[in-house]
């Protein structure tokens, strides 16, 4: 049957929870994602040690728990990849990329967010030769190495800390001296050995031919250019919102996150957004699951 009342879109942490609630509401949804291994951007984090309850979880484990609360539900996961979204006549018609449409009269939209790219030379050319966007999905290659790790926030950190344990040294290079990340993963780098900073500095280019050889860095303060040899680099410098389906449905802020408030409403009737997707101060898993029950409750209501 490829007609529902509800589609969700993307089994993160914010599409999981919706199916979690939609399951219990007795909803006829399916859930879509591109990736048949739950937990978006979760899969790729080495430990969750905010989510309540759980102290300390690794992304994957927490990934498999939420997964796993909705098979016992009996939810209905369909591993397509979303190319397209309309809406005429009060129903959405999604089209998968094997050309399938699925119908429903509200979709909430769960594609979370992906990695911002340095855009600098060397970036595409060396991508998975030594340039990567997750480091405890890569981290393994750089054993007793030398990688840099770019970015000032909380996943720089993390990953910086999480590297220094397989790398012989790590650079945490930054384009500011001070940094986003919170305090205590500051105090808990700093306090590691093998992680040098550099500060007020960016990445101008990635070389090497094959494989990641070197950076060539700049500082911002002095225009001072230098090479610095490492095997590897991680960007970590932000996320963009994973937007493209519904950029023409409904409206956006100037950074692309769909605009809504708590109730995950859109300015477009019948589609809510949840997760890193809308608008919001913080991006996480919990404001994320937050949202999807959020957004399911006011499907319910859209319903009737
Ligand atoms: C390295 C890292 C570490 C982090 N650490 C923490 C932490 O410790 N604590 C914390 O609370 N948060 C952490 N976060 C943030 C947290 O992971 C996100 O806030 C959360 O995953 C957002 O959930 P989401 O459901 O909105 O989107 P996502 O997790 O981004 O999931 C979106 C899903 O949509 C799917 N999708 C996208 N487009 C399509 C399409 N066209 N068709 C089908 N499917 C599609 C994707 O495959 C994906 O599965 C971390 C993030 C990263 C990257």
């Amino acid at each position: 049957m490829n007609s529902f009342d509800l589609i969700i879109i993307g089994s993160g942490p914010a599409g999981l929870s919706a199916a979690i609630y939609a399951a219990r509401a007795e909803l006829n949804f399916a859930v879509f994602d591109r990736s048949a291994v739950p937990g978006g951007q979760v899969q790729s984090t080495y430990e969750v040690d905010n989510y309540p309850g759980i102290p300390g979880v690794s992304g994957p484990e927490l990934s498999e728990k939420m997964r796993a609360h909705c098979d016992k539900l009996g939810v209905n996961f369909i591993t397509e990849d979303i190319v397209n979204i309309t809406r005429e006549n009060d129903l959405f018609t999604v089209t998968t990329s094997d050309n399938n449409n699925y119908t429903a009269r509200a979709v909430i939209a769960a594609t979370g967010a992906s990695h911002r790219k340095l855009e600098c030379p060397g970036e595409e050319e060396l991508a998975g030769m030594g340039v990567s966007y997750c480091a405890t999905c890569d981290g393994a290659f750089f054993r007793k190495r030398k990688c840099a790790v770019v970015g000032g926030g909380d996943v720089a950190f993390e990953d910086a800390i999480y590297l220094s344990k397989l790398a012989r040294v790590v650079y945490l290079i930054h384009r500011r001296d001070g940094y986003r990340a919170a305090p205590t993963l500051v105090s808990q780098a700093k306090a590691v050995e093998n992680i040098e900073f550099i500060t007020d500095t960016v990445v101008k280019s990635i070389n090497g031919s094959d494989m990641v050889e070197s950076l060539t860095l700049s500082n911002v303060k002095t225009g001072e250019t230098s090479n610095l040899e490492v095997d590897g680099i991680f960007i970590a410098t932000g996320i963009i919102p994973v937007n493209v389906l519904f950029g023409k449905l409904a409206d956006c802020d100037e950074s692309g996150y769909i605009k809504a408030d708590e109730n995950c409403e859109t300015s477009c009737p019948g589609l809510f957004v949840a997760g890193d997707l809308r608008t919001k101060q913080l991006r996480q898993i919990v404001t994320a699951a937050a949202d999807g029950a959020n957004a399911v409750t006011s499907a319910i209501r859209f319903l009737g």
